[in-house]
C-alpha cells in the first residue's frame, strides 16, 4: 500500500528514478528532454505536497494523496497470474458468469439441457455460453501494446489522467467513471460486505461479433474523440511516471496489462480470431 510516507520516502533515496515518461497512442518513451518530476516544499503539511513537473505556461501537480490512492486503485486491479481473475466475484458479475444448464446430447442422441449445472460464462466477442473451464482470458488491449493498457486503465480511473472524460456512450447509465468505482468498492471491501456491491455492478454485455466473419480493429487517430481517451494528460503522464518509480516499468506496465478492466472471457474461436484482427486507421 502505497500513501504519502512512502512516496516521499521512495523519491528520497538516491537512485529512485525520477524520468518523466509519455505515452501518446501506441508509443511510450521517456520525455525527449530528460524532463525529471520533482517534489518541492518538504515542510509543506502532506494534505498539500505533490509531484510537478515543468509544462507550458506552469506547473503540474500531482498530489501524493491522489496519487497513493490511485496507484492503490491499479494495484488492486491488478492480477498477476491473469487466468485468476476468472474466480474474482467482481469479473464474474461483470461477464454474465452463472450457474446454468447446458446442452448435452444423451447416449440415445437426443439433445437437451444438463441434468446438473455448469459454470459457465459468455465469450465477451461472439456470446456463446460455454463452461467457465473452457472460457479463455484475452487482453482486450494486447500484451504486444502495453502503452494502450495503460491508456485504458488510466480512461477508466478518469481523475483527468486523459484527454477524454471516462463515459462511455451517450446516455448510457452508469458512466464508466461510477462503473469504475463500484468495481473498485466491490474489491476493496470486506467479505460481509463484498457480495452487496458486487451486485450493484451492471453486466457488460457481449459484443455479439459473428465470430465465422473477418473483423477489423480500427486502431482511433489521436485527434478522433475515441483517440483522445487513450491520450494522457500531463498529469496522466505524471502518475505513469511516479507508477514506474515505485513499481519499475516492467512492474507498472504489467499491472495495466494485466488489469481486471483489460481481462475479457473469449471462446476459442475469438481469442484466435481477435488475435489475427487487422488493425487499420480509423476514427
Ligand atoms: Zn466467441
Amino acid at each position: 500500500m502505497e500513501s504519502v510516507q512512502t512516496l516521499t520516502t521512495r523519491f528520497q533515496l538516491p537512485n529512485t528514478r525520477k524520468t518523466l515518461v509519455r505515452i501518446a497512442g501506441s508509443s511510450i518513451a521517456k520525455d525527449p528532454q530528460g524532463a525529471v518530476f520533482q517534489l518541492p516544499n518538504p515542510g509543506a503539511a502532506n494534505a498539500q505536497r505533490s509531484f510537478t513537473i515543468p509544462v507550458q505556461g506552469g506547473v503540474q501537480h500531482l498530489l501524493l494523496n491522489e496519487a497513493a490512492t490511485l496507484l492503490n486503485d491499479i494495484e488492486s486491479l491488478y492480477f498477476p497470474n491473469y487466468r485468476n481473475v476468472a474466480d474474482s466475484p467482481v469479473w464474474q458479475r461483470l461477464y454474465g458468469y452463472a450457474q446454468r444448464n447446458l446442452l448435452e446430447m444423451t447416449r440415445q442422441g437426443v439433445v437437451a439441457n444438463s441434468a446438473l449445472p455448469y459454470e459457465s460464462i459468455p465469450c465477451h466477442y461472439c456470446g456463446i455460453v460455454l463452461p467457465k473451464d473452457l472460457i479463455q482470458i484475452d487482453h482486450q488491449q494486447p500484451q504486444t501494446h502495453k502503452a494502450l493498457a495503460v491508456g485504458k486503465v488510466f480512461h477508466a480511473l478518469n481523475a483527468q489522467l486523459t484527454m477524454a472524460p471516462g463515459v462511455t456512450r451517450v446516455g448510457a447509465a452508469p458512466t464508466k467513471n461510477q462503473q469504475t468505482a463500484q468495481i473498485l468498492a466491490a474489491i476493496n471491501a470486506g467479505n460481509q460486505n463484498q457480495q452487496n456491491l458486487v451486485a450493484q455492478i451492471n453486466g457488460v454485455m457481449p459484443k455479439a461479433w459473428n465470430p465465422f466473419l473477418p473483423w477489423n480493429r480500427r486502431t482511433p487517430n489521436n485527434l478522433s474523440p475515441k483517440g483522445q481517451r487513450y491520450v494522457l494528460t500531463d498529469k496522466g503522464n505524471l502518475l505513469l511516471s511516479v507508477g514506474i518509480m515505485v513499481n519499475g516499468h516492467a512492474g507498472f506496465l504489467n499491472q495495466c496489462v494485466h488489469s481486471l478492466l483489460n481481462l475479457a472471457p473469449a471462446c476459442g474461436t475469438c481469442n484466435v480470431h481477435k488475435s489475427n484482427m487487422q488493425h487499420i486507421k480509423g476514427a
